[in-house]
């Protein structure tokens, strides 16, 4: 069997081998400016153009519509922040979930130095928002809603076209952080009918540090980063060029067998949560049972520590996370579970295990093992 077991792909996944193959050049002989006139220059410009084209392709988006970032984090800053900043004087309220990734749930809560109001949008017990809520909550002066498609802790799914709906609706913008869900929902900004989009190389794939934000033609946003202009002044700064590059060719292997391949993860997903939920006692799946990303089993195993399980499997070689990795390292329970009203103790026994290209059936069958010894080994240590 294949070591590590690498069960934390909605961490970050490994980079494909065509990508770092079509990076590669723009490491070393194609190192020019995108911005430069010359040729070298041009090089480097088709280079960024060409994975303009594919990124838009993938969203159903116009090539004019993407703006390239520094990552997923930044795709949410210039969201939050960039609609809002356009709004300011305007428009003074601002609407997210409560199981927000940080990047989203921070950038609205900085604007309230501006005045702007800040109100977070519950959600139930499977993690989902509903838009008759976030109809409620709308406001004549509602400068921005962002609701994300996917969680990224416990993959619930969320009806971004019916949130998206009471939005446009009602003049207000919405935006969404589809970083989980791209590559693994079909995206269709028209469909969905979201104003802005954020999304990330390193989750599909591709290189880290390097992400997109949809902007819908004729919305309006302030750049967070002024400069030389790039990104028809969105996103100053010379491009990260290998890496955009490195997107494209993510973005391309994206298109390849992906229905089959998501049928696969899931099945090997539904065997893993089978097995663990049959052999331990008390143990929970959170998150929507149905309207969940196919590659997300998130566990609440009462009794125990998240992180004592995490280092017992990481010891067997298996490797996994306790919820985002982003908020790893601290001892505080998870917001998003937290705003699913899960008991705090429950939510100090979380595991998340997210599967991806290399999983296999061998894989699961072991790591499906281990927790499930591990889960009883831990508890047995607690009662003595
Ligand atoms: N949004 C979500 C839902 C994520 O899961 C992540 C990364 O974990 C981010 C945003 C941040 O993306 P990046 O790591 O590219 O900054």
């Amino acid at each position: 069997m294949q070591f590590p077991v690498y069960l934390d792909h909605a961490a970050t996944t490994p980079i494909a081998p065509e990508v770092a193959e079509a990076m590669a050049p723009y490491l070393s002989s194609r190192f020019g400016n995108p911005s430069s006139l010359h040729s070298v220059g041009a090089e480097a410009r088709e280079g960024i153009e060409a994975a303009r084209e594919s990124v838009a392709d993938a969203l159903g988006a116009d090539p004019d519509e993407i703006v390239f970032t520094g990552g997923g984090t930044e795709a949410d800053n210039l969201a939050v922040k960039g609609a809002c900043l356009a709004a300011y004087g305007k428009r003074r309220h601002v609407l997210v979930s409560a199981i927000e990734h940080h990047a989203v749930l921070d950038s609205a809560r900085s604007l309230r130095v501006l005045g702007f109001d800040v109100e977070t949008i519950p959600v139930d017990c499977t993690g989902r928002v509903s838009a008759e809520d976030v109809e409620r909550r709308l406001r004549p002066d509602t400068a921005l809603v962002s609701v994300m498609t996917a969680n990224n802790e416990v993959g619930t799914i969320q009806p971004i076209e019916e949130i998206a709906a009471v939005c446009r609706a009602r003049g207000a913008l919405f935006h969404s952080d589809a970083v989980q869900a791209f590559g693994q929902l079909d995206l269709n900004v028209r469909r969905l009918g979201v104003d802005l989009l954020s999304i990330s190389a390193h989750k599909v794939y591709g290189p880290k540090g390097v992400g997109a934000l949809y902007v819908r033609r004729g919305v309006r946003i302030a750049p967070l980063l002024d400069g030389g202009g790039q990104e028809r002044g969105l996103r100053g700064g010379t491009h990260n060029v290998a890496g955009i590059v490195g997107m494209h060719a993510a973005v391309r292997g994206l298109r390849r067998g992906q229905t089959e391949e998501r049928a696969r993860i899931a099945i090997l997903r539904d065997r893993l949560v089978a097995a663990v939920l049959a052999e331990t006692p008390g143990a929970r799946l959170s998150g929507h049972p149905v309207d969940r990303l196919a590659n997300n089993a998130h566990f609440c195993f009462p009794q125990i520590e998240g992180e004592a399980l995490l280092l017992a499997l990481d010891a067997d070689g298996i490797c996994a996370s306790a919820g985002s990795a982003c908020s790893s390292g601290s001892t505080e329970p998870s917001h998003v579970l937290m705003a699913m009203g899960v008991d705090r103790d429950v939510a100090r026994g979380a595991l998340r295990v997210t599967l991806g290209r290399g999983t296999t059936r061998e894989q699961i069958d072991y790591a499906a093992g281990r927790i499930i010894a591990h889960v009883a080994e831990l508890r047995a240590l607690r009662r003595l």
